[in-house]
C-alpha cells in the first residue's frame, strides 16, 4: 500500500487530527477528523491562515497574541488552548507542530497534530476541585483534632478510652499525670493490663491492697455497666473514677483527684461534729431561730431547761408552738404579755437583748438574744438561780460581817450617811465605838472557835441593848460600832454606853468555858463632834483610845483636846511631803504565780517608806494620808515610772502590777502619766497591770470609766483588787471589762474554816472563768490554802508561801529560785 494511502487510513481512524501549513503559514491540509471535532469542513479551511479560521473575537485575539511566537519556524508541543466551537461551546484543544525544511534549508511550512482534550481536562478539573475540597476537609479535621486535643489535655479530669480489646485508644495528659505514666505508656494500643501493672508497681492503688484493686478494676471493666468508684490510694490521694462502657466492648473512664474536696468534706464533718459536741456540752441552752421564728437548731440543754419533748426540738418548729408547750408544762414566762410584747417581739425585729425571765415554775433564766446577719436570732438561756443566790450572798457579805451577821463598815457608813441627812434637819445621833479588852488573850488561850463564839455572844448582848432604829456593826476583829439614832439629849449616849459595858462584861459560857471580857466605849455626837462619817468615826475612835488609856471598862465622850493624835498625824504629813523629794520611797516586788504553769507571771509593786527615824513604814499607814493630802498623785506617778523601769529588766513574759488609788483618777492626768511611764521605760503596755479597788468605780464618774477604757485601749491590763472587801458587788465586775479579779486575802485566810468563803471564792473563780479572765488568790500562806484556792478554780496566786515582797535587787535570785521550785513541783 502506498505510504500516503496508509497515512490516509490512519488519519481517518485516529482520534487526533493532522494538519499541514505551507511556507506562507496557510493551511494546506486537514485530516477529516477535524470536521467531527471542530465543526468545520476541512476543505473549506484549506488556504486560510490560523487567524482567518478563528471562530470569534476571543479566538482571534488569542492567536494574534501567540501566533508569531508560535510559528517562528520552531517546533512546539502540547500547546493547549481554548477553542470556540461554532455551536457556542468552548473546547480545549491540544496541538503540536513541527517546522519542515527542504534539503537546501528552505522553509517549507509546518506539519502537526491536534486533539480535543476537553473531556480529559474536565476530569482533571473535577479531580483538582475534589482534591482541594479534600484538603480543606483535612485542614478542618486537623484543626478540629487540635481543638479536641487541647480540650482533652486541659481537662481537670483524667480521661482514657479503651477499645474492645482493652487497648488504649486515647488518654489525656491529666490521666498520665495522675497515674505517673511515662510517654510510652500513653501510646494508643497500650494494653490495659500493662497500665494496671504499672500502677501496682508504682504503688498507685487503694489502701485495700494491690491485688484486691486489680481484681476490682478488671471486674468493673468486664461488668459493662456505668459506675463510679471512690479510691483512697495508699499515697494519700483520693480518686473518683467513673466508667462508661462503649457499644464496641471498650469503655471511657474519667478520673478525678478529689483528695482536697474529700479532705474539705471531712474537715466540715469534723467541724460539724465538734460544733454539735460543743453545743450539747454547753452549760447554757442554745436555740437558733430563723427570721420566721422557726428552730434551725437547739441543743440538749435548751430542751432540758424548757422541758421540750424531742419532736419540739426539730428544725422548723415554730417558737410559738414551743411557747405553747412551755406554758402547758410550766416552763413558760410567769408573765406572758410583757414577754411576748417586748422580748419576743424584739427578737423578731432583729434586736439584741439581755434579760432575766421568771418562769412559771419559779426558776429564773438569764436570756440573751443575738440577731444573726441574715435574719433570725440566737438565744442562749441559763438557769441563774445559783448565780442569783451567789449574788445575793455576795451582796449580803459586802454589807455584813460573815461571823456575826452584823453590819460591816460599809453598811455602817451608809447608815451613818443616812443619819447625817437627818442630822442636817435637826436630829442628834451618836456614834459609839466599842472595843473588847484583852480579847486577843481569849483567842490565844482558848482558841479561835471560842473566840468566835464569844464574838457571837457579845453581838447578842449588844443587839439586846439597842433599839430597832439603831445600827450595830462589827468593824474588825473585836471592834464594834453602834449608831444611835434620834437622841433626845446627848446624855442618852452615855447611858447606852454604860449599859453596853455592864452587859458585855457579864461572864459568858462558851462551849463549857467561862469567859469574862471587858469593854471600852468611845462616843462622838453629831452634829457637835462632826458632820461627816469619817470624822465621827475617827473622833469616836479617839475617845475610845482615851477610855482605854484611862483604865478600861469605861466610856469616854470625844473632846477637842483628844486631837493629840491629829497632831501626830500632821507631823507625819510633813515628813511624807519631804519623803518624795528626799528619795525615801522604795518599791518592793511580790511575785504572782500562774497556777497552771507554776511559774512567775509577774510581780506586784508594793510601796515602802524608808523613814529616817521609824524605819520601814507600811503603806497601810501612809497611803491614806498621802491620798488625803494629795501627795498620792506625784507619788503614784513615781511608782508607775519606777515599776515600769524595773519591769523592763525582767524576762518578757513577766508583767508588773501597780496599785492605783481613787485619788489618782480624780486628777485628770492619769492616762498621760501611764503613757509617759511606758514610753520612758520602753515597756510594752501589755506587761503593765493596774490594780484598782471598787472605790474607784464608786466615784461614779464618766471620766473615770473613760480613763479606764482608754488605758485598756492602750493595751494595759486592769485588775480588780481586794475583791470581797468594800462593796464587792458583782455589778461592778460587769460595769467594766476587767482582765483580772484579785480575791482579797481575808477570804483565803478563812477558806478552810468557812464554807461561805469557799462558796464566794468558787463563785468568783467561776465568774472569772466564764469571762475568760484571771482570778488571783491573795495572801496564800500555806500549802493547804494553795490546794484550796486551786480547787475553787483560781488561776493565779500570790502570798508569803511563794515569796514575801522583796527588794528589786533580790529579784533575780527570787526568779531563779521560784523557777527551780516550779520545775521541781512539775517534776514531782
Ligand atoms: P494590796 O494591794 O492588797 O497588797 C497586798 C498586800 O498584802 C501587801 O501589803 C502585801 O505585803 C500583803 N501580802 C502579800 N502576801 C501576803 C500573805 O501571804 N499574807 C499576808 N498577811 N499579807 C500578804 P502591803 O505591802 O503592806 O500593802 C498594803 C496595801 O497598800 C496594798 O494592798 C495596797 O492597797 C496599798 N499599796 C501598796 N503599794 C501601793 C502603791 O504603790 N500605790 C497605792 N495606791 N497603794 C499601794
Ligand atoms: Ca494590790
Ligand atoms: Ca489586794
Amino acid at each position: 500500500m502506498p505510504f500516503a494511502r496508509l497515512l490516509e487510513d490512519f488519519a481517518e481512524i485516529a482520534s487526533d487530527w493532522f494538519w499541514e501549513m505551507d511556507a506562507d503559514l496557510r493551511f494546506s491540509y486537514f485530516s477529516s477528523r477535524l470536521a467531527a471535532v471542530a465543526g468545520v469542513e476541512p476543505d473549506r479551511e484549506v488556504g486560510k491562515s490560523r487567524l482567518d479560521i478563528a471562530a470569534n473575537a476571543a479566538d482571534r485575539a488569542f492567536w494574534q497574541a501567540h501566533i508569531d511566537d508560535l510559528l517562528a519556524r520552531r517546533p512546539f508541543r502540547d500547546l493547549v488552548y481554548p477553542y470556540s466551537h461554532r455551536d457556542g461551546s468552548v473546547r480545549w484543544f491540544k496541538i503540536s507542530g513541527q517546522p519542515r525544511f527542504a534539503a537546501d534549508g528552505a522553509f517549507l511550512g509546518y506539519r502537526g497534530v491536534g486533539c480535543d482534550i476537553t473531556a480529559e481536562r474536565e476530569t482533571q478539573e473535577r479531580l483538582a476541585a475534589t482534591h482541594a475540597a479534600l484538603q480543606k476537609i483535612n485542614r478542618e479535621l486537623a484543626r478540629h483534632n487540635l481543638r479536641f486535643d487541647t480540650a482533652l489535655n486541659n481537662m481537670t479530669h483524667g480521661l482514657c478510652m479503651f477499645d474492645g480489646e482493652r487497648r488504649l485508644i486515647v488518654c489525656n495528659t491529666r490521666y498520665a499525670e495522675m497515674y505517673g505514666l511515662t510517654p510510652d505508656l500513653t501510646q494508643p494500643g497500650t494494653s490495659y493490663d500493662d497500665l494496671l501493672a504499672h500502677r501496682l508497681a508504682t504503688g498507685i492503688y487503694p489502701k485495700s491492697g494491690a491485688e484486691q484493686y486489680a481484681a476490682d478494676m478488671i471486674s468493673t471493666v468486664e461488668d459493662r455497666t456505668p459506675k463510679t468508684r471512690l479510691l483512697e490510694l495508699v499515697d494519700g490521694r483520693t480518686f473518683s473514677v467513673s466508667f462508661q462502657p462503649m457499644p464496641d466492648g471498650g469503655w471511657v473512664a474519667t478520673h478525678e483527684d478529689v483528695t482536697e474536696r474529700k479532705a474539705a468534706e471531712r474537715a466540715l464533718a469534723e467541724q460539724n461534729r465538734r460544733f454539735d459536741a460543743a453545743l450539747n456540752t454547753m452549760a447554757q441552752g442554745l436555740g437558733m431561730f430563723d427570721a420566721e421564728g422557726r428552730i434551725i437548731v437547739c441543743n440538749r440543754r435548751y430542751a432540758e431547761l424548757y422541758k421540750l419533748p424531742p419532736e419540739l426540738t426539730l428544725p422548723g418548729t415554730s417558737i410559738l408552738t414551743v411557747l405553747e408547750h412551755r406554758l402547758a408544762v410550766g416552763t413558760g414566762p410567769r408573765e406572758l404579755e410583757p414577754y411576748r410584747d417586748q422580748q419576743l417581739t424584739s427578737a423578731f425585729q432583729g434586736r439584741a437583748s439581755h434579760y432575766r425571765l421568771e418562769l412559771q415554775d419559779g426558776r429564773t433564766m438569764q436570756i440573751s438574744h443575738e440577731p444573726m446577719v441574715d435574719g433570725g436570732w440566737v438565744a442562749t438561756i441559763e438557769d441563774v438561780i445559783e448565780t442569783i443566790r451567789a449574788e445575793a450572798r455576795i451582796e449580803h457579805m459586802a454589807r455584813h460581817d460573815a461571823l456575826t451577821g452584823l453590819a460591816n463598815r460599809v453598811l455602817f457608813r451608809e447608815e451613818m450617811e443616812k443619819a447625817l441627812v437627818r442630822v442636817a434637819r435637826g436630829e442628834t445621833v451618836a456614834v459609839l465605838c466599842l472595843d473588847l479588852d484583852h480579847f486577843k488573850s481569849v483567842n490565844d488561850t482558848l482558841g479561835h472557835p471560842v473566840g468566835d463564839g464569844l464574838l457571837k455572844a457579845v453581838t447578842e448582848r449588844l443587839l439586846a441593848c439597842v433599839r430597832d432604829t439603831d445600827t450595830v456593826a462589827r468593824l474588825g476583829g473585836d471592834e464594834f460600832a453602834i449608831l444611835q439614832a434620834g437622841l433626845d439629849k446627848p446624855e442618852s449616849a452615855a447611858i447606852l454606853a454604860q449599859r453596853l459595858i455592864d452587859d458585855v462584861c457579864e461572864p459568858y459560857d462558851i462551849d463549857g468555858h467561862e469567859v469574862v471580857v471587858g469593854a471600852s466605849v468611845g462616843i462622838a455626837i453629831a452634829p457637835s463632834d462632826g458632820d461627816h462619817p469619817d470624822q465621827l468615826l475617827k473622833n469616836a475612835d479617839m475617845a475610845l483610845y482615851r477610855a482605854k488609856s484611862d483604865g478600861r471598862r469605861l466610856y469616854r465622850v470625844f473632846e477637842r483636846e483628844m486631837d493629840a493624835r491629829l497632831q501626830a498625824r500632821r507631823a507625819l504629813e510633813l515628813d511624807l511631803r519631804k519623803a518624795l523629794a528626799d528619795g525615801q520611797f522604795e518599791l518592793f516586788y511580790q511575785p504572782l504565780i500562774d497556777l497552771r504553769t507554776e511559774t512567775i507571771s509577774g510581780c506586784e509593786a508594793l510601796l515602802r517608806w524608808n523613814h529616817p527615824g521609824r524605819g520601814l513604814v507600811s503603806p497601810a499607814e501612809f497611803i491614806p494620808l498621802a491620798e488625803e493630802i494629795g501627795l498620792i498623785v506625784p507619788l503614784g506617778e513615781w511608782v508607775l515610772r519606777e515599776a515600769c523601769l524595773e519591769a523592763a529588766k525582767w524576762p518578757r513574759r513577766m508583767k508588773v502590777a501597780v496599785n492605783l488609788s481613787p485619788a489618782q483618777f480624780k486628777r485628770r492626768n492619769l492616762a498621760p502619766a501611764v503613757v509617759r511611764a511606758l514610753a520612758a521605760s520602753a515597756l510594752s503596755a501589755n506587761r503593765l497591770e493596774l490594780e484598782i479597788t471598787e472605790s474607784v468605780l464608786l466615784l461614779e464618774d464618766d471620766a473615770t470609766v473613760k480613763t479606764l477604757h482608754l488605758l485598756r485601749g492602750l493595751g494595759v491590763r486592769i485588775s480588780m483588787d481586794d475583791f470581797g472587801t468594800g462593796y464587792s458587788s458583782l455589778s461592778y465586775l460587769r460595769s467594766f471589762p476587767f482582765d483580772k479579779i484579785k480575791i482579797d486575802r481575808s477570804f483565803v485566810r478563812d477558806l478552810a474554816e468557812k464554807e461561805d468563803c469557799a462558796a464566794i471564792v468558787r463563785a468568783v473563780a467561776g465568774l472569772g472563768a466564764s469571762l475568760g479572765i484571771t482570778t488571783t488568790a491573795e495572801g496564800v500562806e500555806t500549802v493547804e490554802q494553795l490546794a484550796l484556792v486551786r480547787a475553787q478554780g483560781c488561776t493565779e496566786a500570790q502570798g508569803y508561801l511563794f515569796s514575801r515582797p522583796r527588794r528589786a535587787c533580790d529579784l533575780p535570785a527570787v526568779f531563779a529560785e521560784q523557777g527551780a521550785r516550779g520545775a521541781a513541783r512539775s517534776a514531782a
